[in-house]
């Protein structure tokens, strides 16, 4: 099954248990806030098959349900808006 990612950033609480469970699917900025690695957290890239098994142990074990799963890619996000002049 094809199988999209994303950390929801504002959720995660820095615990760093997704990365003990799939070490080479997450990583953290300086503050230890997670990020999905393989697509810079863009949930354009599929999770690899043989990573499957790792995100899906990472996806139950957070504790804030701050990692999303989606059967198709997530959406870009939208550009802030220009104040108009
Ligand atoms: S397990 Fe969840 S809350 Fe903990 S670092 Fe990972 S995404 Fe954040």
């Amino acid at each position: 099954m094809t199988l999209y990612a994303k950390v929801q950033q504002d959720a995660c609480i820095a615990c760093g248990l997704c990365q003990l469970a799939a070490p080479s699917l997450f990583s953290y900025d300086v503050n230890g806030i997670a990020s999905y690695a393989p697509d810079h957290n863009t949930g354009s890239q599929p999770v690899a098959d043989v990573a499957q098994v790792a995100f899906k142990l990472a996806y139950t074990r957070c504790p804030t349900h701050a990692i999303k799963r989606s059967n198709q890619p997530f959406p870009a996000p939208t550009p802030p808006r220009r104040p108009e002049l």
